[in-house]
């Protein structure tokens, strides 16, 4: 018996210093499988049926900065004038 805990004991000496040793490695691997993880949540939500149903808006062109954005996320000022951000609306506020 004392033998076996000796020898359990010696093997986790040696799975700890190989951990050690290999730390790096091992983080790599767990960032890797974490973004992986990520990935796969990422298209498990674009391919919902929700997202899938809803159609693109039109893209409208922002005033300020040309960005171009959908209309739904674009802040609207009149009929043809269309801001990209509460940022944008701010500048051309102060530069008029
Ligand atoms: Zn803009």
């Amino acid at each position: 018996m004392r033998e076996f805990v000796i020898i359990l004991i010696v093997i986790l000496i040696l799975l700890g210093l190989t951990a050690y040793k290999y730390r790096r490695q091992i983080a790599m691997i767990i960032g890797f499988g974490k973004m992986l993880r990520d990935a796969r949540a990422d298209i498990r939500r674009s391919a919902s049926p929700r997202r899938i149903d809803h159609e693109p808006s039109e893209l409208v062109c922002c005033t300020r900065c040309g960005t171009w954005v959908p209309q739904d996320r674009a802040i609207r000022f009149d009929a043809k004038t269309y801001y990209c951000s509460q940022d944008c609306v701010r500048s051309a506020m102060t530069a008029a």
